[in-house]
């Protein structure tokens, strides 16, 4: 025991020149068993978590200091040094104290934010498939320990240092590390001393990806004592946390301010106004605000099972004009079931169903589904599965390969001799057996009367040798057809026909065949009249372009070929999103505009390629992701709305005011406020907000569109002068009654107060009625209700009230300051009505 301690302690150097059965030694575990629960406990302690550290987070001390790094402040402290040296003690005070506020909002959203895209973030952690207490277990990759047995295949991220147990056919990518593109070779065999890292090919490293095969191996390195660790780089790169929008709306925010300050005055009366009007105009709630929609957004979008790997491509997703969908598993259930059989000989079915069963790495559980099909159905026929597999053990494997659509095992007979079964695709199978010409026809038309009914078809056949180094491609004796179904998911006609609404093409990609691709196309209804399908090999030449194009279903598709169809696609000005699941879709799924990869069935190289992960690798998910998109950027467009016309209702009135030689109608401190109280609340309440009904059934944004358009910027003006319209003629009124000072001024405050109240309701919708559907947005009214309620708080609590230079307005005024709640939704309410009337005369334009 104590020997073994010890052993523990000392670093295994340089395990990969050992004998794998000395590593395990070493190590202390059993291959066969993997460690046991108390055993990880122990090591777990030793070893610490499988993680390199990531960077270092920013400290929440600092997040709090950026609040403050702005021009807003810089001014703010300007305006209070002025209240100060002016004598007004008070004032200059409140100023700070409400920059505390602001800046304290400012890192509450951001903060929160930061931890909804954590969450995010732990869903999409890597996991790996470890063998504990004699099973097989998926665990999470952190949790791995030295001496863990890990089983890797194709497609897996190696989630540790790990020395190779066993190998089939195993291929590693290990670029991330060694910067070399080629896959290299990995076996169990010991190397020598001198190897170099690119030679050392009994060890897989953390961070490299399995390209092919599959292997058992032993943990040996976690964390940072791994090779990756100890070069210090990332495992992943942490996913962006700011998108193109984002960065334009800093952008725009900064050159306001810049405005701002170029036409403000340096007298010193003129100095408050300048800091008055610069308060009224720069967005300084605008970075704090979108990120948080953008991050609530995509937890809205989590919580639907589309978990957003990349915040870029929320944007994107509301211009995507093209998906290009996987068939098996996406569209359909990838429930395989064996329908139909069609043994070559009288003989054939027993042979036909040993086949099936040999030449398979399910069971009748787990594994690949067009596997378990077969297993399920030589069962049903009554094989003995397990006696079949003691009398002829497998001794060697080509597994399935996608692109060559076969799979073949090697089984040892008692005689000495070996019994090849092969499984495929018709036309590879019909290849290897070398079939003659005349016998060809009918069985391709077996094959296709299977395929037409929608039928998956795999084809068998066999062989006898006496070595097992025979040639592996011909020479094969063919057994038959075996048909398998697979039910479209429930829904997934629903959400085909909800994508076509929102104007988005869909393009079906499939392995299977022509025929069988073209019923389930039928089926779902992919276009109106009858699906245009191609064979994946018409790609390739100067005509590619035209024929991706024109084509609602590929048929044998190839990785390599889904990413010349999105080539393709973008070429001719499509924005693009594709789904893949496995190692080779890494490259399409990253030249898509949005990747977007299988949560279940993807390989972990898939979806680290992704933009997003589909947890449920369901279609439907898709168009919810879609309108999830549209919803935050509309969300977000709502807001840059409300935020513009409030500010520049802000800043007109002010400036109306001193061009007609009134009385100053708001203080800073009294915009402060406002913006406080006035943006804020409606900022959560606009980042909650629902998506519109029919956000679906509207085209594509057009991916050149900016958000401040000319039209945009018309809307604001216009929106604005009414708010500012508004407050200014209560204004004149109670300069009129009350002459000018506190009241006068409070009066305008509480008018803009009320405008801008009414005016988050008009930012619900550009078109729609700002009522409609109100109960579906209660959070519109706690903002209101929240905003109104702080504004009697400011009157009614007398500090208060003193610091922003209140006075409580007299009853009889109540009446007209009610008014300012309404007008501005009744205002915008008939110029919305005007433009539907406008739009539905444009699109339905009279006969005659
Ligand atoms: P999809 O892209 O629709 O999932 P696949 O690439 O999985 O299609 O399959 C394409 C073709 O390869 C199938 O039509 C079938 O002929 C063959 N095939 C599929 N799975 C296997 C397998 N496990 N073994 C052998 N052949 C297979
Ligand atoms: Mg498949």
């Amino acid at each position: 025991m104590a020997m073994e301690g010890q052993r523990m302690n000392a670093r295994l150097e340089r395990p990969d020149t050992l004998p794998a059965l000395q590593v395990l030694a070493e190590l202390g575990v059993d291959v066969a068993r993997g460690l046991d629960d108390a055993e990880v406990a122990t090591r777990r302690a030793r070893s610490g978590e499988n993680s390199i550290a990531r960077g270092p987070r920013r400290p929440l001390l600092l997040l709090l200091l950026d609040q403050f790094r702005n021009l807003i402040t810089a001014l703010l402290a300007g305006a209070a040094g002025i209240a100060w040296i002016k004598g007004d003690t008070i004032e200059s005070l409140a100023v700070v104290v409400v920059l505390v506020l602001n800046a304290a909002i400012g890192f509450g959203m951001e903060w929160q934010a930061g931890r909804a895209l954590d969450a995010l973030r732990d869903q999409t952690r890597s996991r790996a498939l470890a063998r504990r207490n004699g099973t097989a277990m998926a665990i999470a990759a952190e949790e791995l320990v030295p001496g863990d047995v890990v089983l890797v295949g194709a497609g897996d991220r190696v989630p540790a240092d790990l020395r190779l147990v066993e190998a089939a056919g195993l291929m590693a990518d290990e670029s991330s590390l060694t910067g070399e593109s080629q896959s290299v070779a990995k076996d169990s065999e010991p190397v020598g001393i001198d190897a170099v890292l690119a030679e050392r090919r009994s060890a897989l490293f953390l961070g490299t990806a399995i390209v092919s095969g599959r292997g058992i191996a032993v943990v040996v390195e976690t964390g940072e004592r791994t090779e990756l660790g100890r070069i210090g780089k990332l495992v992943r790169d942490v996913p962006e946390a700011r998108t193109p929008l984002q960065g334009k709306l800093d952008a725009l925010g900064k050159r306001l301010a810049l405005v701002v300050i170029a036409i403000g005055d340096d007298g010193w009366m003129m100095a408050e106004v300048g800091i008055t009007l610069a308060v009224a105009a720069i967005p300084e709630a605008l970075p704090a605000v979108t990120t948080f929609i953008l991050a609530f957004g995509v937890l809205r979008m989590a919580r639907q099972k589309a978990i957003v790997r990349r915040l870029a491509a929320v944007e994107t997703l509301g211009s995507t004009t093209v998906i290009c969908s996987d068939k098996t598993g996406t569209l359909t259930l990838n429930r395989m079931t064996v329908s139909d059989s069609r043994p070559a000989g009288p003989d054939g079915e027993r042979a036909l169903h040993e086949v099936a069963v040999l030449c398979n790495d399910a069971t009748l559980t787990t594994g690949d589904p067009t596997e378990v099909a077969l297993i399920e159905w030589a069962s049903r026929a009554g094989l003995d599965l397990a006696s079949l597999h003691v009398r002829e053990p497998r001794v060697a494997e080509h597994p399935f390969d996608p692109r060559a659509k076969r799979m073949t095992t090697i089984h040892s007979l008692s005689d000495g001799g070996f019994r090849w079964a092969l499984k495929g695709s018709t036309e590879v199978v019909l290849e290897a057996c070398a079939i003659r010409a005349e016998a060809r026809a009918p069985l391709v038309a077996i094959n296709d009367e299977l395929a037409g009914r929608g039928l998956r078809v795999l084809a068998f056949a066999e062989k006898r040798t006496n070595v097992i180094a025979a040639d592996a491609e011909n020479g094969f004796r063919f057994l038959g057809f075996v048909g398998m179904i697979d039910p479209p998911r429930p829904g997934a006609a629903q959400a085909v026909a909800a994508a076509r609404r929102a104007g988005i093409r869909l393009i079906m990609l499939t392995g299977d065949q022509v025929e069988t691709a073209r019923a389930i196309a039928r089926d779902l209804v992919l276009v109106e009249g009858e699906p245009r399908v191609t064979h994946a090999r018409e790609l390739v030449g100067a005509d590619a372009h035209r024929v991706a194009l024109a084509t609602d279903v590929f048929a044998r598709v190839s990785p390599e070929d889904k990413y010349r169809i999105v080539e393709a696609l973008q070429a001719s000005g499509e924005v693009v999103a594709v789904t893949g699941d496995g190692v080779n879709d890494a490259p399409a799924l990253k030249k898509a505009d949005v990747g977007i990869a299988m949560g279940e069935r993807g390989t972990e190289v898939a979806k680290e390629a992704a933009d997003i992960v589909l947890a449920d690798d369901n279609f439907h998910t898709i168009v919810a992701a879609i309108e999830g998109g549209r919803t935050i950027y509309a969300n977000l467009e709502k807001f840059v709305h409300l935020m513009f016309s409030h500010n520049l209702s802000e800043v007109l009135t002010i400036f109306v005011a001193i061009v007609l030689g009134w009385p100053l109608p708001l203080l800073p401190l009294q915009i402060l406020w406002l913006n406080l109280v006035t943006d804020v609340f409606p900022a959560f309440a606009l980042a909650l907000e629902p998506p519109e009904p029919g956000i679906l059934d509207q085209p594509p944004r057009p991916p050149t569109e900016s958000l401040v358009s000319a039209r945009f910027l018309g809307r604001i003006v216009w929106q604005a002068s009414m708010l500012a319209g508004i407050t200014l003629a209560t204004y004149a009124w109670a300069l009129a009654r009350f002459g000018e000072g506190e009241l006068a001024r409070t009066m305008a405050l509480m008018s803009m107060v009320g405008v801008q109240i009414g005016q988050m309701f008009n930012c619900r919708s550009l078109i729609r009625p700002a009522i409609e559907n109100l109960a579906r947005s209660p959070y519109l009214f706690a903002a209101a209700a929240a905003v109104m309620l702080l504004q009697l708080v400011a009157l009614g609590v007398a500090p208060l009230r003193e610091l922003l230079g209140l006075e409580v307005p007299p009853a009889s005024t109540w009446l007209v300051l009610a008014l300012s709640l309404p007008l501005p939704i009744a205002i915008v309410e008939i110029q919305k009505a005007i433009a539907r009337r406008s739009e539905s005369s444009a699109a339905m334009p009279e006969l005659g």
